[in-house]
C-alpha cells in the first residue's frame, strides 16, 4: 500500500470540493477525496491516487467495483430495453423476482429502487395485512421498532428515529410507531399490545454503529411476534446479501422473517435497486393500484438485480465474508492499540470503536485516508470497516498494516 501524496491539497481536488461546496447542499459531510475511477476493490482520486475502499459505499458494493458480470448485463439491457412502467410486462421483471424469490425462500417480492422505498411499502404491508388478516380496528395499527434504528430518510421513516437530529425541523409526523430498545427481548414483549401488527428490525444496527445484539435476540423475538401474531420484518438492507457471512444475517440464527427488505448491493453498485420478500399472505394484500413505482421493476434494474445476486451466489461471497471477516476481526483485536474500546461485527461488517477519551473518530478515518485506505466514521466513535466481499486477502493484509500504524 502506497502512501497518498498529494490528495487533499492538490489544485485539481480542491477544485472539485469547493465547487460541490458551492453549488450542493450540505446534508453530507464527506472525507476530501474526489474519485473518478473504481475496480474491484479499489478507487482512484482525480490526482491518480489509489485507495482501498473500505465502506463499500454503505454495503451497496458487495460485488466490488464494475464487477464485470454485473457490466455486461447493464450494457446488454441498455441496448434493448430500460424501462416500460408497470403499466406493461417487461422480459426481465419476472425472471428476477422468481431468482430472488428461489434465493430467499419465499413467495413473491415487489421490486422498488432505494431502501427508503422498500421500507416504506414494508410498512404499507404490514399495516394492510394487519387490518384485513389480523382485523385490527382501521387506523389503529402500531408497528414497534427499535433505538437507535436507521431504516432511511423520509419523513414516516425519521419520524420514527431516535436520533435527534433525524427528526428535528422535519415535523409533524406520521403516527403509529413506538419504540423499545435494541436487543432487549422482554422490552419488545411488554410493548406488544392489540394493536401491534409488526416489529421491525435490523438483524445488525449498521448506522448505530455495527451494534450487534446478544446472542438468540433474533430468534426469541422472532419466536414473541409468532405467539402473538405480529409480523416480523427484518430490514436486511445493509446486512443482507452476504455482508455478515451469511446471504441474509437472520440465516446466522436459523430466523426465517415474514417481511423481508433488501436493497444496497441488490444494485451491485450500479444502479439502485432494492425489494420487499414475502409470503403471498402478505404479498396478496397489494392489489392493482394500492402501490407503485415509476422505475420499480424496470428491465434495466431487473437485469442488474440478476447480475447482483447471481455474482453473490455464484462467487459464493456470503462463504468469503465469513472467512475474511473472521480473520480480518481477529487481527483487529490483536492490535495493541490505546485508543480502541472495542471490535466488533460478523462478516465483513466491522466496526472499531474508539474511546471517547482518545477524541471523536473522524481524523482516524482522515489519517486512513492519507494511508491509501477510505474508511468512514459512523456516530463520531465508530470506524466502520465492511470492505466490498470480492477484497483479498492480501490487499486486506497490507490495509492491516496501514490501521496498525493509524490505531497505534
Ligand atoms: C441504507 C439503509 C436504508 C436506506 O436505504 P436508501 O437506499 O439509502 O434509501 C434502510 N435501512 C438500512 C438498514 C440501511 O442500511
Amino acid at each position: 500500500m502506497t502512501t497518498v501524496t498529494a490528495s487533499p491539497t492538490s489544485s485539481l481536488t480542491h477544485q472539485y470540493l469547493e465547487e460541490a461546496e458551492r453549488f450542493s447542499a450540505h446534508n453530507y459531510h464527506p472525507l476530501p477525496v474526489v474519485l473518478d475511477r473504481g475496480e474491484g476493490s479499489w478507487v482512484w482520486d482525480v490526482d491518480g491516487n489509489r485507495y482501498l475502499d473500505m465502506l463499500s459505499s454503505y454495503s451497496a458494493l458487495n460485488q466490488g467495483h464494475r464487477h464485470p458480470l454485473i457490466l455486461k448485463a447493464a450494457r446488454d439491457q441498455l441496448e434493448r430495453l430500460t424501462l416500460t412502467s408497470r403499466a406493461f410486462h417487461n422480459d426481465q421483471m419476472g425472471p428476477f423476482l422468481r431468482e430472488l424469490c428461489e434465493a430467499s425462500g419465499f413467495d413473491a417480492a415487489l421490486p422498488m429502487n432505494t431502501g427508503a422505498e422498500a421500507v416504506e411499502t414494508a410498512i404499507k404491508m404490514v399495516r394492510k395485512w394487519g387490518y384485513q388478516v389480523r382485523g385490527v380496528p382501521d387506523g389503529q395499527a402500531e408497528i414497534i421498532v427499535c433505538e437507535d434504528n436507521f431504516h432511511g430518510r423520509t419523513t414516516t421513516i425519521v419520524g420514527f428515529s431516535s436520533e435527534a437530529q433525524y427528526r428535528e425541523g422535519f415535523g409533524p409526523f406520521t403516527p403509529g410507531f413506538k419504540l423499545v430498545p435494541y436487543g432487549d427481548v422482554e422490552a419488545l414483549r411488554r410493548a406488544i399490545g392489540s394493536n401491534t401488527v409488526g416489529f421491525m428490525v435490523e438483524p445488525i444496527q449498521g448506522e448505530a454503529g455495527v451494534v450487534v445484539p446478544p446472542d438468540g435476540y433474533l430468534r426469541e423475538t422472532a419466536a414473541l411476534c409468532r405467539d402473538n401474531g405480529v409480523a416480523f420484518v427484518a430490514d436486511e438492507i445493509q446486512t443482507g446479501l452476504g455482508r455478515t457471512g451469511r446471504l441474509f444475517c437472520c440465516d446466522w440464527e436459523g430466523v426465517r422473517p415474514d417481511v423481508l427488505v433488501v436493497g444496497k448491493a441488490l444494485g451491485g453498485g450500479v444502479y439502485p435497486v432494492s425489494a420487499v420478500i414475502a409470503d403471498a399472505e402478505f404479498m396478496d394484500v397489494f392489489r392493482p393500484g394500492d402501490h407503485g413505482s415509476t422505475f420499480g421493476g424496470n428491465p434495466l434494474g431487473a437485469a442488474v438485480g440478476r447480475a447482483s445476486l447471481r455474482v453473490i451466489l455464484e462467487e459464493d461471497l456470503s462463504r468469503r465474508s465469513d472467512e475474511l471477516g473472521s480473520w480480518f476481526m481477529d487481527r483487529l483485536r490483536a492490535i495493541a492499540s490505546p485508543h480502541v474500546e472495542e471490535v466488533r461485527g460478523k462478516g465483513l461488517l466491522i466496526g472499531v470503536v474508539i474511546r471517547e477519551s482518545s477524541g471523536p473518530a473522524r481524523p482516524f478515518c482522515e489519517a486512513l485516508q492519507e494511508r491509501g485506505i477510505l474508511a468512514k466514521e459512523t456516530h463520531h466513535q465508530i470506524v466502520r470497516f465492511a470492505p466490498p466481499l470480492t477484497v483479498g486477502r492480501a490487499d486486506l493484509d497490507a490495509a492491516l498494516a496501514e490501521i496498525e500504524t493509524v490505531l497505534r
